[in-house]
């Protein structure tokens, strides 16, 4: 990946968050505390205000730095989280991945970011989004298909019941809602699969 490349990147993420943030409140307000919106739109903004500097550096510490931003500027749970994911990401990845280095180590960013949340698949978290997309990513699906089943496991966040997070504290009555965090994930997930492509 160029550095326009990375930077490219973080403007859509940023731009992805800023349009959905209200959408990302709204998810969090019904099962949570409503901030999930705010909260991501803080950290993207400010990996936004330094895209210039991390995507000069090469892509291992750029996601390692960009990881390092999101757990100060995010906040709340899901900061530590996404910030684990790409902080594990970038101590993975190799400067120039290729398809199996990137299978690997998401993989390995993925298990940090359950280690850090005491977490698993199938809790109503980020992590039934994550799961999927490192399993379409290691069956060969293109871009655009990995896209789609991000945003059907947010969807199946829907019936599940909340077992971490403040959604949790509602036991049943999560029931019903998807999950704002695995749905800030699918929305990721389609702004880099539409930059990066097949
Ligand atoms: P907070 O709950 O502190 O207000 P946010 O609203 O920003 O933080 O983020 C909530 C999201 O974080 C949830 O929707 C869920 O996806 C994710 N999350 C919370 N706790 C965990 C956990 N233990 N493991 C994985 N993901 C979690
Ligand atoms: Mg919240
Ligand atoms: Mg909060």
């Amino acid at each position: 990946m160029t550095a326009l490349d990375l930077s490219r990147l973080i403007t859509a993420a940023a731009d992805t968050i800023a349009a959905h943030a209200e959408e990302l409140t709204a998810l969090d307000r019904a099962i949570g505390d409503g901030d999930h919106g705010l909260n991501m739109k803080r950290g993207f903004e400010a990996v936004r205000a330094e895209a210039d500097a991390f995507a000069a550096k090469p892509l291992p510490d750029a996601l390692k730095a960009i990881g390092t931003k999101l757990v100060m500027m995010v906040g709340g749970a899901s900061g530590p989280l996404f910030g684990t994911l790409f902080m594990a990401l970038g101590k993975e990845i190799s400067a120039e991945p290729d398809h199996a280095n990137l299978t690997a180590a998401f993989g390995k960013a993925i298990e940090a970011v359950a280690a850090r949340g005491k977490s698993q698949v199938g809790q109503k978290t980020m992590l039934d989004v994550l799961q999927p997309v490192r399993d379409a990513l290691a069956g060969g699906k293109t871009a655009a298909e990995i896209a789609d089943i991000a945003e059907a496991a947010a969807e199946a966040t829907v019936p599940m019941k909340a077992l971490r997070g403040r959604a949790s504290f509602l036991g049943d009555r999560s029931i019903g809602h998807m999950d704002a965090g695995a749905r800030s994930t699918a929305l990721l997930v389609r702004t880099v699969a539409q930059i990066i492509g097949d």
